[in-house]
């Protein structure tokens, strides 16, 4: 079977189980994981390749920035993590400063290589990204609301007693507090989702601000969020690999705003094959607008 190369650069909670998640999705691949934390990166090697017999994956090992020149990915999750009732945009000076600087030491950087950004406040860090790796937009691409999207989908599937993959909805913008949550083409299995009699106008707003909430309290009550987020970024890397064209909300280069934010992305070989059109209703568009004004500020902020 071929086997492609995934490099994960940081190998803290989100870095070790997203590689525990590609092992266990079957992806062909050799991952390599990189940290400076090398003691820690050592032990998270030794340990996920106990489950390398279960797998597609050949190899797991331990190297540094110069051994990705051969990966097809390269994950960085690199960074501080939020604390208790932290903002993701209070870490932006911060893990500026480590991602340009793992940037920097990867240059040149080979230029058919995909970039998946996940460090917080990742639409800034896919931003700085872009511009310090000189790749193209399609490129370097952050994880972006693809998280939240999945969550507000776990609340309505429990409300509505569907399943979970029925439902076709997204939210765009900002990983963050100022993201959107598109009702207005929301639907379960082609069935608009606002029509349905259960789904009540408060809930809208309700989901929306739980959504928002969730990573605050998982960090309150564990002090890390990394499950979900592992999940979805090995759903991006299977996409890739497999170049499945399937359509994903990811934190994405839009020139009219001059930042990074999520919008639904068809997802293959090379990463972004294409920015899909969206009708949204005036309320959604302005919410977007703030989204992006905000993400901008923070941007400026780090500048
Ligand atoms: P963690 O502290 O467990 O791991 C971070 C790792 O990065 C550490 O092992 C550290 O040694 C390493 N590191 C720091 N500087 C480095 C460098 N220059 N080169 C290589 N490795 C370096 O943190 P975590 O919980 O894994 O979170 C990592 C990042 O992911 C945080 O910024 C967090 O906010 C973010 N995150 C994003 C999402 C999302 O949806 N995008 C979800 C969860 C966490």
């Amino acid at each position: 079977m071929r086997q492609t190369k995934i490099a994960i650069i940081g190998a803290g909670a989100v870095g070790s189980i997203t590689a525990y998640a590609l092992i266990l999705k079957d992806i062909p691949a050799e991952i390599l994981l990189v940290d400076i934390n090398e003691q820690r990166c050592k032990g998270e090697v030794l340990d996920l390749s106990d489950a390398l017999g279960f797998s597609y994956c050949s190899k797991i090992t331990k190297g540094t920035l110069k051994d990705t020149k051969d990966a097809e990915i390269i994950i960085i999750c690199a960074g501080v993590p939020q604390k208790p009732d932290q903002s993701r945009a209070e870490l932006v000076h911060t893990n500026k400063k480590i991602v340009t600087s793992i940037i920097k030491d990867l240059k040149p950087i080979p230029e058919n290589q995909i970039i998946l950004m996940v460090t917080n406040p990742v639409d800034a860090m896919t931003y700085f990204v872009l511009k310090e790796s000189g790749l193209p937009e399609n490129q370097v691409f952050g994880s972006g609301t693809f998280l939240d999207t999945e969550r507000i989908k776990g609340l309505i599937a429990e409300k509505l007693k569907v399943q979970h993959r029925s439902i076709q909805m997204s939210v765009l913008g900002e990983h963050g507090d100022s993201q959107v949550p598109i009702w207005s083409t929301a639907q379960i299995d082609g069935m608009p989702i606002l029509d349905f009699q259960a789904m009540e106008h408060d809930d809208l707003e309700y989901f929306a601000q739980k959504t928002k909430q969730k990573a605050y309290d998982i960090i309150k009550y564990k002090g890390a969020t990394f499950f979900g987020i592992a999940a979805c970024i090995c759903r991006l890397c299977e996409a890739i690999v497999f170049d499945q064209e399937k359509i994903f909300p990811v934190s994405a280069f839009v020139k009219d705003f001059d930042v990074c934010l999520s919008l639904p992305a068809i997802i293959g070989h090379g990463g972004i094959k294409d920015l899909t059109e969206i009708v949204l209703s005036e309320q959604e568009k302005e919410k977007l607008f703030a989204s992006a004004k905000k993400i901008r500020g923070t941007i400026e902020q780090a500048q």
